[in-house]
C-alpha cells in the first residue's frame, strides 16, 4: 500500500537551554589574588526552518514530533566561553504554514528562502569575569544560563502553485500535467488514481514558465468531508488560476454539465472566494467522443457563464499547447501566489511569580536567583519601554523587593538578577 499523503503535522519544538557562567580567579604561580576570570555560559541551539524542495509531503513530522535543539555548555577557567547548543533545523516542504497549536494563529508561511528562527536558544549566564566593580574585585558569583522555549505548532502544507487542476476522478488531469510539464504523475484508469498532489512547471516559452498542480480529484460531497477531496482543496488555496478539466466524450455516461457544476459547487461549499478565481474550462477526451451533442451542450453552458472552453485531447497532445498559452495570458494579468501574513500576536508569557527564590548577600550586592525570574527575563526586552514596564511591575508583584527590605537591604546596594544588575532605590 503507499504511504498516504501527509499535509498536516503537530509537533513540539524546544531550543537549547542556555549554558552556564562559572566563577573562577586567575591563578600564576607567585602571582597572588588574581582576577575573576571565569567565562560565560554558551547559546542554547535554535530551532529553524527552511525549505527543502525536495520534500514533497510533511510525512517525516507523523512519526516524529518532539524537536529539541542542544544545549549550551558551561563556561570555564581563564574566561574561556562555553560552546554555542548547535541548531536544530527542521526542513519543510516549500508552502508550508506553521501556525500557533493553540490559537491556529499563523506564525510563518515557509514560501520563500529564508530560514525562519521558530525559537531562539536561551542566552548564556555570565561568568564572573562580568561582575569586577572598583568596590567589589572578587566576584564570588557567576549567572546560571536562561531555558530554552517550547512552542507547540502545527505544520500545514499549502502548495506553491500558479495553476491548480480540478475536476472529477478520471477526467484526464493527471495526464495533462504529464504532458505539458515534465511532471511524473500516476495515470491509471480507474477513480481516486492520485493521492498526491503532484506540481509541474510548464515551460511556455523563453523567460515564461508557471507551476501547475495537480491535485487529487474532487469528488462530490468532498467539501462537506465525505469523500478524499475534502483535505486536498487546501492546495488549491493558493491557485491564481484555476483549469477545470472535464470529460466531454460521454464514455462513461457522464453528463459534462452535471459534472462541471458538480465540482463548482464543491468548490463553493469549501470557499466563495476559491469558487469564484479565474478559471479556464479544459473540455477533455475529445479523440473518443461518444456524443458530439455533450460537447455542444456544454460549450452552450459555459459560454452562458463567459468562461473561456478549450478543446482538447490531453491523451493525444491535441490543444494542450493553445490551453497553456492562455493559461499564461491570463496569468500575467494577475497578482502574484498569496503569502499568507503572520496573524500570531505575541502576548506576555504567563509568569507564575509565586515560585521558590535564593538571595545571596555577597559584600552589598544581593544576587537573587528563580527559575520564574528567568523565565520572565527570558521575555523581556529591556530596549523596550512596554517590556520593561511589564517586567518592572512583575517583580513588584512578586514581593521581591519586600523580602530584600526585610533582609536588611540598603539603598546603593546592588541586585543582581541574572544578565541585569541595577542600584536598589527604595
Ligand atoms: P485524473 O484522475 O483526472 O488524473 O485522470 P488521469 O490523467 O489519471 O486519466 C484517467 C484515464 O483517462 C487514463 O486511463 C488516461 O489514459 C485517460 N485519458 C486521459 N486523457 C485522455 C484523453 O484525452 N483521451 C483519452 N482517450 N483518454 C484519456
Ligand atoms: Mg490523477
Amino acid at each position: 500500500m503507499a504511504a498516504p499523503f501527509v499535509d498536516t503535522a503537530k509537533i513540539t519544538v524546544r531550543s537549547g537551554n542556555g549554558g552556564n557562567g562559572v566563577v573562577s580567579f586567575h591563578r600564576e604561580k607567585y602571582v597572588a589574588a588574581g582576577g575573576p576570570d571565569g567565562g560565560d555560559g554558551g547559546r542554547g541551539g535554535n530551532v529553524v526552518v527552511t525549505v527543502d524542495d525536495h520534500m514533497s509531503t510533511l510525512m517525516d513530522f507523523r512519526y516524529k514530533r518532539k524537536y529539541t535543539a542542544a544545549n549550551g555548555t558551561d563556561g570555564g577557567g581563564k574566561r574561556c566561553t562555553g560552546r554555542n547548543g548547535a541548531d536544530l533545523v527542521l526542513r519543510v516542504p516549500r508552502g508550508t504554514i506553521i501556525r500557533d497549536a493553540a490559537t491556529q494563529e499563523i506564525i510563518h508561511d515557509m514560501s520563500d528562502d529564508a530560514p525562519f528562527i521558530l525559537c531562539r536558544g536561551g542566552r548564556g549566564g555570565w561568568g564572573n569575569q562580568h561582575f569586577a566593580t572598583p568596590t567589589r574585585q572578587v566576584p564570588r558569583f557567576a549567572k546560571a544560563g536562561y531555558p530554552g522555549e517550547s512552542r507547540e505548532v502545527v505544520l500545514e502544507l499549502k502548495l506553491l502553485a500558479d495553476v491548480g487542476l480540478v475536476g472529477f476522478p478520471n477526467v484526464g488531469k493527471s495526464t495533462l500535467l504529464s504532458v505539458v510539464s515534465r511532471a511524473q504523475p500516476k495515470i491509471a484508469n480507474y477513480h481516486f488514481t492520485t493521492l498526491f498532489p503532484n506540481l509541474g512547471v510548464v515551460y511556455v516559452e523563453e523567460g515564461i514558465s508557471f507551476v501547475m498542480a495537480d491535485i487529487p480529484g474532487i469528488i462530490e460531497g468532498a467539501a462537506d468531508g465525505a469523500g478524499l477531496g475534502h483535505d486536498f482543496l487546501r492546495h488549491i488555496d493558493r491557485c491564481r488560476l484555476l483549469i477545470h478539466v472535464v470529460d466531454v466524450s460521454g464514455s462513461e455516461g457522464r453528463d459534462p454539465v452535471e459534472d462541471f457544476e458538480a465540482i463548482n459547487a464543491e468548490l463553493k461549499q469549501y470557499s466563495p472566494e476559491l469558487a469564484s478565481r479565474k478559471m479556464i474550462v479544459a473540455a477533455n477526451k475529445t479523440d473518443i467522443m461518444a456524443n458530439p451533442a455533450l460537447l455542444d451542450k456544454f460549450r452552450a453552458h459555459v459560454d452562458g457563464l463567459g468562461l473561456e472552453l478549450f478543446e482538447i485531447s490531453a491523451a493525444a497532445h491535441q490543444g494542450t499547447r493553445e490551453l497553456v498559452k492562455k493559461a499564461a495570458q491570463e496569468l500575467a494579468q494577475l497578482p502574484p501566489v498569496a503569502v499568507y501574513e503572520p496573524t500570531y500576536v505575541e502576548r506576555p508569557p504567563e509568569v507564575d511569580t509565586s515560585g521558590e527564590v535564593s538571595i545571596e548577600k555577597y559584600d552589598d550586592t544581593w544576587v537573587v536567583e528563580a527559575s520564574w525570574l528567568q523565565h520572565l527575563m527570558a521575555n523581556v526586552n529591556f530596549g523596550d519601554y512596554e517590556s520593561r514596564n511589564w517586567f518592572d511591575r512583575k517583580l513588584r508583584e512578586s514581593g521581591l523587593f519586600d523580602r530584600l527590605e526585610a533582609m536588611g537591604i540598603q539603598d546603593g546596594d546592588i541586585v543582581s538578577l541574572y544578565d541585569l544588575e541595577f542600584e536598589y532605590q527604595r
